[in-house]
């Protein structure tokens, strides 16, 4: 795999959108257009480090539009010309190991596809650069200094030059050093031929299209679509306790425990459970277990406690919520909860859908206080937290 830099050049004050903010910082879907292309250079296991040319008054913006890329991400000053811009970029990235390939991208084409990067190293095998190229849409004519419009030229013998640019670094970077001080050229492409590097176009994309005027703005943000809602967070408590008994077992936190002791209630008594599936409802605001399964219908008359926490599960799902998390504490002299512990984590993370670790359950007593401590009962707190993004999050 060949180490990739990518130099974006973000340093132009982008006078066409007649915004006082610079196109490359303008939002896009709720980030910074600049923030669009690092980031699809940023998820590539081949690009090692991105070097952003910025001005002085746009460095501190820039730097925090780029926060918490999972690359390496430098924000220098760029120059007085594109041409210098690129060059200071090149030279930052000689300073430690200099990448085999190096890109150059404008800030102010936001969307780079992985097919069109491939393409241009894939043309790198032989070629020093390459570029992405599209053919003109429009016929094209001659323009004549009068005005008038002259002879035809062929479509097919043109090119419409997109970035990222993709060149071999060491011939690249000689290039640019050979460069006067006052040149100004458009592209990198240009900067190659003057130094007699073998250029290739490959084929280009038509979402690689520049922001430059405020119809581009409004194409780019009806390709993006509305911007991510914020998650909503949640958390419910839950708490129940049943009447111990001498019995023949008893089942706890979806787990049967047997012994002398036996819960009582309605249902199955499982207080653990029962303290879940409220704190399950709670979360999603919607009332009580007894709510939903009341003492006083017969068909609830012993069943197992594990139907009214699937029951509080679906609902949360249907709502469009994602269980993140439930704590269980357990308050109880007797029975013992530690060797049936991991047992009901296990039931518990099952029943929620969710990694065990996730699923959490705790014991303790109340050294005899209280009725818990007499061993009258048994007493179950619990939170649960469930979170709701994307088009969950927007119906609020
Ligand atoms: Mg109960």
């Amino acid at each position: 795999m060949v180490a990739i830099a990518v130099a974006i050049v973000a340093a132009g004050r982008g006078a066409r959108m007649g915004r006082e903010t610079p196109k490359q910082l303008l939002p896009l879907g709720g980030k910074p257009v600049l923030r669009w292309s690092a980031e699809a250079f940023a998820a590539r296991p081949d690009v090692t480090r991105i070097v952003v040319a910025a001005s002085t008054d746009q460095k501190d913006a820039v730097e925090s539009a780029l926060s918490g890329l999972p690359v390496r991400v430098e924000v220098i000053l760029g120059g007085a010309t594109r041409s210098l811009s690129v060059r200071a970029c090149l030279e930052a990235l000689v300073v430690s190991s200099a990448p085999d390939v190096v890109f150059v991208h404008d800030a102010a084409r936001p969307f780079v596809g992985d097919e069109v990067i491939d393409r241009l190293i894939a043309a790198l095998s032989d070629h020093d650069v390459a570029a992405p190229v599209l053919r003109p849409p429009d016929a094209l004519k001659v323009r004549r200094p009068d005005g008038g419009l002259g002879e035809d030229i062929a479509r097919d013998g043109v090119a419409a030059v997109q970035t990222p640019q993709a060149a071999r670094f060491a011939p690249l970077l000689g290039a640019y050093r050979t460069l006067p001080a006052d040149a100004d050229l458009p592209d990198d492409l240009a900067v190659a031929h003057r130094a007699g590097l073998r250029v290739a176009g490959v084929d280009g994309d038509p979402n690689l299209f520049k922001i430059t005027v405020p119809s581009d703005l409004a194409r780019a943000e009806a390709l993006v679509g509305p911007p991510e809602p914020a998650p909503i967070v949640a958390t419910g408590f839950g708490f129940d306790a049943h009447r111990l008994t001498q019995g023949d077992g008893m089942t706890l936190c979806g787990v049967p425990i047997p012994g002398p002791l036996a819960l009582v209630g309605h249902s199955d008594a499982d207080a653990g459970l029962h303290a879940v599936t409220d704190a399950v409802l709670g979360a999603l605001g919607a009332g009580d277990i007894g709510d939903h399964f009341p003492p006083s219908d017969p068909q609830w008359a012993g069943v197992a406690s594990r139907r009214f926490l699937e029951h509080a599960v679906a609902l949360a799902r249907e709502d469009g919520a994602s269980i993140a998390h439930a704590d269980l504490t357990l308050v109880c002299e007797r029975p013992k909860i530690a060797p049936h512990r991991e047992a009901m984590r296990a039931a518990l993370a099952e029943i929620l859908g969710v990694p065990i670790k996730r699923a959490s359950v705790k014991a303790t007593t109340t050294e005899g206080m209280g009725f818990t401590g007499r061993r009258e009962g048994l007493a179950a707190q619990a939170v649960v937290t469930l979170t709701w993004s994307g088009a969950a999050a927007r119906e609020d």
